[in-house]
């Protein structure tokens, strides 16, 4: 229904319109200088949705049918004028949808550019072509002229009327409302009377070449009041213009020209005044949007920043702190972090690995680096973490940088929890045989520089104590055993239980070289451990030690082997004795009294 309104209304515009023009401006007798139809039918057609083109296209071309056989060449042409009309203004209307779908034709410079070239040139030029040659059929005269006065005709016309129509057809609100809304109705009127008469002065006389003045209120109302400013001038200079031309009077009847080269130039006149307002108003919306769009991302990121836990912070080029949210405060420990360089956040030795992470991050603007240290706070030990990214630099400037920080310790310490779990034996409490491997790995990497000692220790007949004193007696036994070496373990001397009741040991710096110590006072010390069984009674428990020095770079299985050897010589000797790996040279037992105090500390 709103449909069918809107192209009853626009049809009997356009009917209107047509009449007129037709009326006024067939100067030769032949096609009509002023062709104004085209811009209303083109705007009714992209108002429209695509299923009531055709209706639309029935109608307007009834209307056009109408005003030509009652203006113009009469009943037997007019229907095949009237379809090359509106074929012209569907085809501009196609034609702009196809090439520009985003519809901005007047909402940014491109879409100007593309409305004037599609409906001031290209659409008139498709529709020229059949016109001219069909009104050389009627009325005779040169094919290239008729051809020439519909493309300039047209063209003019349609680009003089069209950018109004759009707005128009734009508008949800009338036009006076939207005046009043913007609450400027006085400067409004101030602006339309200096048009009157500017207009007035410009081109009633005729002694001076004054065309230019109109310009000055045309750039003062394009500024203030945008399109609908730069619209309704052009409208009243238009206005004008026709009364002069109609009159014979002012500034175009000085002209040496003929009536139909007077309109055609008084065409161009208004149409290079439109071209010159309406991109800058259309420019100054679309900055007044922008900033607009801005100011709301501003008071967006206030609240945000205000509110959020983490610090936001930009830094300039050099790192330095420019902006920072309240929770810096906090987070830094500092009372104030502007003027700081981001390093402020995290302890001395990290600073390096902050003026790296802004380096990496200046080389890849739009990536994220992210930085997790921890740092002392009132005594405690919190875990920071700080993602930063650089800001493309407008020329070729040095980026600068967003960072936020956060306060990650409940999640690192879960983390740290997690990993050591992973890495504990749940019997003993002891490290397990994944830790054991990971030490391992991480000395058999310098082990050709820095030669370490490996001993496996393995509890002997165990199976034996299981079997006579309980499984829960034997679990009893390896936890004090694991208690035995945790008393044992120092810096340099790491125990793991590898599984069951077999245990390593890793000796680094100067225990590689007390190794036959180490190992025989933690023999002697299994040995002298006296156990309780169920019963109340006692029992002790021996343990035999395969023990290697590695001093080459090999995998973790074969240092395992190394100790291996050794181990199983240990068994085959009667158990309860510590051997060595081949090229270890033979161990002479010392007497446990002639040990120096133990080096070692406990590290649990
Ligand atoms: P050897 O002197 O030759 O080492 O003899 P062994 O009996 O100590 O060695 P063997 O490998 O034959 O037996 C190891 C036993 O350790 C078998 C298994 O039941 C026991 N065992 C393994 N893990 C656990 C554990 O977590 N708790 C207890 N109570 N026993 C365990
Ligand atoms: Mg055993
Ligand atoms: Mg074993």
């Amino acid at each position: 229904m709103r449909a069918a309104m809107r192209i009853v209304a626009y049809g009997t515009l356009f009917l209107v319109v047509t009449c007129c023009t037709i009326f006024w401006t067939r100067f030769t007798g032949g096609l009509a200088f002023v062709w104004l139809g085209t811009a209303i039918a083109s705007a009714l057609f992209l108002a429209l949705p695509r299923a009531q083109h055709f209706r639309a296209a029935a109608f307007l071309t009834m209307m056009s049918t109408v005003a030509t056989s009652l203006f113009g060449f009469g009943p037997v042409w007019a229907f095949p004028l009237a379809l090359i009309n509106v074929f012209e203004a569907w085809f501009i209307a196609w034609l702009l949808v196809r090439i520009r779908p985003e519809r901005d034709y007047i909402e940014s410079e491109r879409g100007i550019v593309w409305l004037g070239l599609l409906a001031g040139v290209v659409g008139p030029f498709a529709a020229a072509i059949p016109g001219g040659l069909l009104v050389t059929q009627i009325v005779g005269g040169s094919a290239q002229f008729h051809t020439f006065s519909w493309l300039v005709g047209h063209g003019l016309g349609t680009l003089l009327v069209m950018p109004l129509a759009l707005l128009l057809t734009s508008y949800r609100e009338p036009l006076v409302m939207r005046v009043r809304e913007v609450g400027k109705v006085f400067s409004f009127s101030a602006v339309v009377l200096l048009t009157l008469a500017i207009s007035a002065c410009a081109l009633l006389q005729s002694t001076l070449p004054s065309l230019f003045l109109p310009i000055v209120p045309l750039v003062l109302a394009s500024y203030h009041f945008g399109r609908f400013g730069a619209s309704i001038t052009v409208l009243i200079i238009t206005a004008f213009s026709a009364v002069t031309l109609g009159l014979d009077v002012g500034v175009f009847a000085e002209l040496h020209l003929e009536l139909w080269q007077k309109v055609l130039f008084v065409q161009f006149y208004l149409s290079v005044l439109l071209l010159i307002s309406f991109p800058m108003a259309v420019a100054l919306k679309q900055r007044q949007r922008f900033m607009q769009e801005l100011v709301n991302r501003e008071a967006m990121q206030r609240l945000i920043a205000d509110h959020s836990d983490d610090a936001l912070l930009h830094l300039d080029e050099s790192g330095t702190i420019r902006f920072a949210s309240p929770a810096s405060t906090r987070l830094s420990g500092h009372n104030a972090v502007e003027g700081r360089h981001l390093a402020a956040f995290f302890g001395t030795f990290d600073r390096k690995i902050v003026v790296d992470a802004l380096a990496l991050a200046a080389r890849c603007p739009g990536q994220t680096e992210i930085i997790e240290r921890s740092v002392e706070r009132g005594g405690q030990t919190r875990w920071l973490e700080a993602k930063l990214r650089a800001i493309e630099p407008a020329r070729k400037q040095a980026p600068t940088f967003v960072v936020t920080i956060r306060d990650v310790t409940e999640r690192k310490l879960a983390e740290i929890q997690i990993s050591r779990e992973a890495r504990t034996d749940v019997l003993t409490g002891l490290p397990n045989r994944r830790a054991l491997l990971g030490v391992l790995e991480e000395q058999l990497e310098f082990a050709d520089e820095r030669p370490f000692g490996f001993a496996l220790i393995d509890l002997d007949h165990f199976k034996a104590i299981n079997d006579s004193h309980g499984h829960a007696v034997g679990d009893k036994v390896l936890q004090q055993v694991a208690g035995i070496m945790r008393d044992s373990a120092s810096d340099d001397c790491f125990f793991a239980r590898i599984g069951g009741e077999e245990f390593g040991l890793v000796a680094v710096g100067s225990a590689v070289d007390n190794m036959a110590i180490i190992c025989e006072r933690l023999r002697l010390a299994i040995l002298r451990n006296v156990m309780t069984d169920n019963d109340g009674g006692h029992f002790n428990v021996t343990a035999s030690i395969g023990i290697a020095r590695i001093s080459e770079r090999c995998s973790s299985s074969m240092a395992m082997q190394a100790a291996d050897g050794p181990l199983y010589s240990a068994k085959a000797a009667g158990r309860n004795c510590l051997r060595f790996a081949q090229h270890m040279g033979h161990f002479v037992p010392a007497d446990t009294n002639d040990l120096p105090a133990s080096p070692l500390r406990a590290i649990r």
